[in-house]
């Protein structure tokens, strides 16, 4: 049992939402699997499929034009919210401040944050993937409550390029240690980054990989659903 999670990003119509609620709600799959829509998308018939927003204002309520609170996002049904990602941190500038008040945020709410980190392709190169992921989890990890974390190099998302499994395997490695050392002995570890149906399962079966983040190949049930299947 692995955790699926698909990210729309800034994609998707009604239409192509409840065609694609209607394909999940009739997939049997032993995995979770979580649906993270725009705002836009997240209410309505859901059919059961869990259902996930991309961002959350670390605010409550107030003059904050554009941003969506956690109770809002909630009161859309929605269990999970992305923070962190790392379109967010490079065309919105957020900082690992920043991730960390939206993930105590998300807490707050009672919902579940996926927290992202990884490291740029300057940084992957001048082997600094370790200290900047670290760095990360220093700052970013919220001081109780059930989170996810996310490891999706950034020069991996969107790209057709990914880390080699060896890569995987010692960052999740470290990861896990990490979170173990600080008392977080539960919770998930998802590689994300040009996941596709022909390399999903190679990287979910990786040690501490306990499910997958997928942006472009969620987007379609043609190239979703077979990743659903291959994993287990
Ligand atoms: C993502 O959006 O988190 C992601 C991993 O995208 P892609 O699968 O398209 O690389």
């Amino acid at each position: 049992m692995k955790f699926i999670v698909g990210n729309w990003k800034m994609n998707g119509t009604p239409d192509k939402k409840s065609a694609m609620i209607r394909a999940l709600s009739e997939t049997t799959t032993e995995n979770i699997v979580i649906l993270c829509l725009p705002f836009t998308l997240l209410g309505g018939d859901n059919k059961n499929v869990t259902i996930g927003a991309q961002d959350i204002s670390e605010h409550e309520n107030g003059a904050y034009t554009g941003d969506v609170s956690g109770q809002m996002i909630s009161d859309m049904g929605a269990k999970y919210v992305i923070v962190g990602h790392s379109e967010r941190r490079f065309y919105h500038h957020e900082t690992n401040e920043t991730v960390h008040a939206k993930a105590a945020a998300a807490i707050r709410h009672k919902l579940i944050p996926i927290i992202c980190v990884g490291e740029t392709l300057d940084e992957h190169k001048s082997n600094k993937t370790f200290d900047v992921v670290r760095k990360m989890l220093d700052v970013c990890l919220p001081e109780s409550g059930e989170f996810i974390v996310a490891y999706e190099p950034r020069w991996a998302i969107g790209t057709g390029k990914t880390p080699t499994i060896d890569e995987v395997k010692k960052i999740h490695q470290m990861i896990y240690e990490y979170l173990n050392v600080h008392g977080h002995t539960t919770t998930p570890i998802l590689y994300g980054g040009s996941v596709n149906k022909t390399n999903a399962s190679d990287f979910a079966n990786i040690p501490h990989v306990d499910g997958l983040l997928i942006g472009g190949a969620s987007l379609e049930s043609e190239t979703f659903l077979p990743i659903i299947k291959s994993v287990n």
